[in-house]
């Protein structure tokens, strides 16, 4: 049977109201029909069933709450007063059995009807079942009592089986209603979870498409085969650009994708985008996207997407635009290295014509003696312009020429120390060379003597008065281990991984005193790198560095002579 008195009051509208009514009045119809059918059916057996007032009083009340159930506007009444129609059902039921008596045998059984809707009604179980046993044994022992007759225990209990029936019905019909309710609930829930989190998931998306037309970085999205599943409108005027004229749909392949120097196109196979894709991580590649005028400097990172077991699924690329960066660094070397060429020729002249010029002094007697002194500064400082002169032409070449042999390192560094030492002593610093003498190794001697130079002249520079300088050397694992250890101002920990960057300089020592322009770590990392090495520093503030320089010795003879 339909659950009528569930439907809410007023939960949408007319169609609702219509369709409250309609099951209401259909539950009740299949009583009536059951009902009438009943009695025709006893009235086949014995006419007289008619002359019996109470059977034609239920009929009458039944005919007369079916009315009821068609003309109530069912949309006011609420919920729960819809169920005096399945009581107002027992009362006709009782009716009709106490005046059919024997002739209409299982008419009682049509109280299931009346049951049935209380029990799928959205009162709960007690009631439902409470109800319905007090109805059902209503229906059997208010006869009874009516008739008059002297009753024993047993009349009351022989049509007992009547009301158990009924509510052993009861409680049936309440359990599914209440676990289909529970299903239903869930149903719903679970359906409004859905809702809240597509809602969510379309913001979401609405808010990253935004995102990625704002930023002003080009953005593609790649899956595990390479199709593109996102690129943002950034990154598609950067593909225009890297397009080849004439193609305006090309493929990665036929990207015009060139290295650092602008004119040599990188093949397939080492193209970031290509790499990211096969699942490799970038960080800041730089390439030249297009030719001519229009041709973009690009940084290039990538981050691989991986699933819950780890399998490549795809990966994010970023392509951020570094055009202007380039060609103001570009500009920048050119400058140096311009500058430095014109610097050079003008400082060679000067150099050679101070040397002629003392030479002429040492031989005439007639200068005063403090004007070779004047000349020696005048020399000392020519030198160290041209030192500078030649480091930044030899950084702007970007390589330094290494010829390895087998060299004395025990003399180099002893003739490094050597010749900082009156400088040291100027600066009222220690040099203690605790390299062991005889030091062979296959090296650049030339080369490693300016590297070893450019560090113990930092020792002696960011040292203090009363401060040492250590040279340290020895062979281990098949390299040379070169140390210079100092007791100086150190190294703060943000400036330790710049430290051999070009031109740069700790910003303590910038605003000091100490002469420099932030090229000697990047000419001796170059130096060492030449070499197949490392070089690696540790400092602490305060309480000084160590430079460790390692150069591979791959099985050569080295060791003491
Ligand atoms: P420069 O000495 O000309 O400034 P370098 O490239 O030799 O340039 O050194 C770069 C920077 O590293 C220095 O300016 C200084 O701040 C820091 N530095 C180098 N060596 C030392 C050292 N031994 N102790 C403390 N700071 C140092």
């Amino acid at each position: 049977m339909a659950d009528p008195a569930q439907l809410p009051e007023n939960p949408g509208g007319p169609g609702r109201h219509a369709g409250r009514r309609r099951k209401i009045v259909l539950s009740e119809s299949a009583l009536t029909v059951t009902l009438f059918l009943t009695v025709a059916l006893g009235l086949l057996q014995d006419p007289r069933l008619l002359e019996s007032g109470s059977i034609l009083t239920g009929l009458l009340l039944h005919l007369v709450v079916l009315a009821a159930c068609v003309a109530i506007p069912w949309s006011g009444v609420p919920v729960r007063a819809a169920l005096i129609i399945p009581l107002l059902d027992f009362a006709v039921i009782g009716f009709i059995r106490s005046g059919a008596g024997e002739s209409l045998s299982g008419v009682g059984l049509l109280a299931a009807f009346p049951v049935v809707w209380l029990a799928a009604s959205q009162v709960s179980m007690a009631v439902a079942v409470g109800v319905s046993f007090v109805g059902s044994v209503s229906l059997v022992w208010v006869p009874l009592l009516l008739s008059g007759d002297d009753l024993v225990l047993r009349d009351f209990l022989q049509p007992f089986l009547l009301p158990v029936m009924l509510t052993g019905l009861a409680v049936f019909v309440s359990a599914l209603t209440r676990d289909r309710r529970n299903q239903q609930e869930a149903l719903r829930a679970s359906k409004a979870a859905l809702r809240a989190s597509s809602e969510a998931g379309r913001r979401r998306e609405q808010l990253l498409g935004t995102v990625l037309d704002t930023v002003d970085v080009g953005v593609l999205a790649v899956d595990a085969d390479g199709h593109d599943i996102l690129m943002n409108a950034r990154q598609r005027a950067v593909h225009a650009a890297a397009a080849p004229a004439g193609n305006d749909d090309p493929n990665e392949a036929q990207l015009l994708v060139y290295g650092p120097d602008r004119e040599t196109l990188l093949p397939p196979e080492e193209r970031p985008v290509r790499r990211a894709v096969l699942g490799e991580d970038l960080t800041a590649e730089q390439v030249w996207l297009g030719e001519g005028r229009s041709q973009r400097s690009l940084s290039i990172s990538s981050r691989s997407m991986v699933d819950e077991d780890g399998a490549f699924v795809g990966t994010v690329v970023s392509f951020m635009d570094v055009t202007d960066l380039a060609l103001a660094l570009h500009a920048k070397d050119d400058f140096l290295s311009n500058v430095s060429h014109e610097f050079r020729t003008p400082l060679t002249s000067i150099l050679g014509y101070l040397e002629l010029t003392m030479e002429a002094i040492e031989t005439t007697e007639s200068f005063p003696p403090a004007v070779q002194g004047y000349m020696e500064v005048a020399r000392r400082n020519a030198l160290r312009l041209e030192q500078l002169v030649e480091d930044l032409l030899a950084i702007n070449a970007g390589t330094f020429q290494v010829r390895r042999e087998e060299c004395d390192v025990g003399r180099i560094l002893s003739e490094a120390a050597s010749s900082v030492r009156v400088k040291a002593a100027r600066a009222g610093v220690e040099v203690v060379n605790a390299t062991p003498p005889g030091l062979v190794a296959v090296a650049d001697p030339v080369r490693l003597a300016q590297a070893v130079d450019n560090l113990i002249s930092n020792a002696v520079k960011y040292n203090r008065r009363g401060g040492t300088i250590t040279l340290q050397a020895g062979i281990d694992d098949n390299c040379l281990r070169v140390e210079v250890i100092d007791t100086g101002i150190g190294i703060d920990a943000v400036d330790l991984s710049h430290v051999f960057d070009r031109f740069f300089r700790s910003p303590s020592v910038r605003t000091s005193t100490v002469p420099g322009v932030g090229l000697g770590l990047l000419i001796t990392k170059t130096i060492v790198i030449e070499h197949g090495g490392t070089i690696s520093v540790t400092s602490e503030p305060g309480v000084g560095s160590t430079f460790t320089m390692r150069l591979p010795q791959d099985g050569a003879t080295a060791g003491a002579l």
